[in-house]
């Protein structure tokens, strides 16, 4: 039996407590927050969304970044066991839109209640309200922790899961990283993702609250095409929001990341208005428009094509008066109308910050950490599990499964 230390009550460090005490280990859970699981309350808007009822495969293909190395974490903790570890536990979930799985309850704290329940069950030693300051170390293991009393408490085993940095107010605050660097590991650029976008063009701002159920977005950085794909996305005072854009913002992350970018100016939101009509077929609809409301000024025949909300603002961007005459827009003009019905062009000038980002994208190298463990390749009796590591996910409850498997991996290696 070991003494094995769980840094951090979030859902990764409360699996891979109960994993670890559940195979008779002496497990000591430290907790800065006055609570268990203080963003799991907040997951899924209070409801949770566990985890997604699929395949190891359809999980992997929603990993944007280090799927790979998730491979043998979901191999040996995969969605349906999570399904069955809260469903034997007593917490009944269902499947609902997009195999999204939930507490039948609707509420996020039964997930959280379960966890603490099994904690008590196999007697795992609490330690809320107290903070972890550092790993205690000695040449390349680690021995310990230090608490903010600067008490230490010596250990066989250390597991780290004390998240990233989004939603800082739910202790995330990347302690994690400071940690992991100290025991000589590289950390991977951070970046808020799963997150809206600010937009330069101040135009927004008349379009806030506007939601499109059915857009084409693109983001392009020059001929390069980052991210295309249908969704629903909405407009906000800063710019844009929406699960649209929040997987879009994964993958942009992922571009930056990769070409070491911060942001340039040059990243480019290319909105397509009218998705299900090719050029030539939205001239033809025009030409028909036209041709039905010859007298008519173009801010008249506008409420058939776009919301009221777009209308100046669209007229605005395809430089057209709002009182233009329909019988006097030349060919040019209406080939321009047609250009910006499906290039409405807007230039992305930032992710929203932390506070607002579902998850943060990058973290601890995986390459120093053992796939099939968790276990540091470089400070020995050393384990991480959960957001902290570099690996990242689509919404859908893949971030979750993440922080279960890699919980499980960690929790019953040590
Ligand atoms: C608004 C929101 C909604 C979300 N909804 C979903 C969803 O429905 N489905 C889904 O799959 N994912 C969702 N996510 C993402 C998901 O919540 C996270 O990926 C997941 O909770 C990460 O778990 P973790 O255990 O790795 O880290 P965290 O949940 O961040 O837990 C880390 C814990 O460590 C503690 N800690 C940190 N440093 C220290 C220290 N020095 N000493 C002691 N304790 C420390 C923190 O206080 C915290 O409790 C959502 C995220 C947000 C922000």
């Amino acid at each position: 039996m070991s003494k094995v230390l769980v840094i951090g009550a979030g859902a990764a460090g409360m699996m891979a407590a109960v994993c670890a005490a559940a195979n008779g280990h002496e497990v000591h859970i430290y907790e800065k927050n006055e609570k268990f699981g203080k963003k799991i309350y907040i997951t899924g808007k209070g409801r949770c969304n566990v985890t997604n009822s699929s395949s190891v495969e359809d999980l992997l293909q929603n990993i944007v970044r280090n799927g790979k190395f998730l491979y043998s974490a979901f191999y040996s903790f995969s969605s349906d066991m999570t399904i069955d570890f809260f469903e034997n536990a007593g917490c009944h979930l269902k499947v609902e839109r997009g195999n999204r799985v939930f507490p039948v309850s609707d509420h996020a704290s039964d997930i959280i209640f379960t966890l603490a329940s099994l904690m008590k069950k196999y007697h795992v030693h609490e330690h809320l309200n107290t903070e972890v300051k550092s790993l205690y170390l000695d040449k390349r293991s680690v021995k310990g922790i230090i608490l903010d009393d600067k008490k230490l408490v010596k250990a066989d085993k250390v597991i780290v899961a004390t998240g990233g940095l989004s939603y800082p107010s739910t202790g995330s605050t990347g302690d994690g990283y400071k940690f992991a660097k100290k025991a000589g590991h590289d950390i991977i650029d951070t970046f808020p993702s799963l997150v809206p976008f600010n937009i330069k063009e101040e135009f927004v701002k008349e379009l806030q609250g506007l939601g499109l159920k059915n857009a084409d977005l693109r983001i392009v950085s020059g001929r390069n095409t980052i991210y295309h794909d249908f969704g629903e996305l909405m407009f906000t005072h800063f710019g844009v929001s929406g699960p649209l854009i929040l997987s879009g913002s994964s993958y942009l992350g992922e571009y930056l990341q990769n070409n070491k970018i911060k942001h340039n100016g040059k990243i480019r939101i290319i909105i397509d208005l009218k998705p299900a009509l090719t050029e030539e077929q939205l001239d033809v609809r025009l030409l028909r428009e036209f041709d039905e409301n010859k007298n008519k000024v173009i801010k008249n025949i506008l409420p058939s094509l776009l919301p009221r909300k777009m209308h100046n603002v669209f007229l605005n961007y395809a430089d057209m008066l709002p009182e233009k005459k329909i019988n006097e827009i030349t060919k040019e003009e209406r080939t321009r109308l047609v250009f910006c019905f499906k290039n409405f062009i807007l230039t992305f000038d930032g992710f929203r910050g932390y506070n607002e980002a579902v998850i943060t994208k990058g973290g601890i190298n995986i390459e120093d950490v053992n796939p099939s463990t968790m276990e540091s390749k470089l400070c020995k009796n050393l384990y991480f599990a959960g957001e902290v590591l570099d690996v990242d996910a689509l919404t859908g409850g893949y971030n979750l499964q993440i922080a279960w498997s890699t919980g499980f991996l960690a929790g019953s290696s040590v």
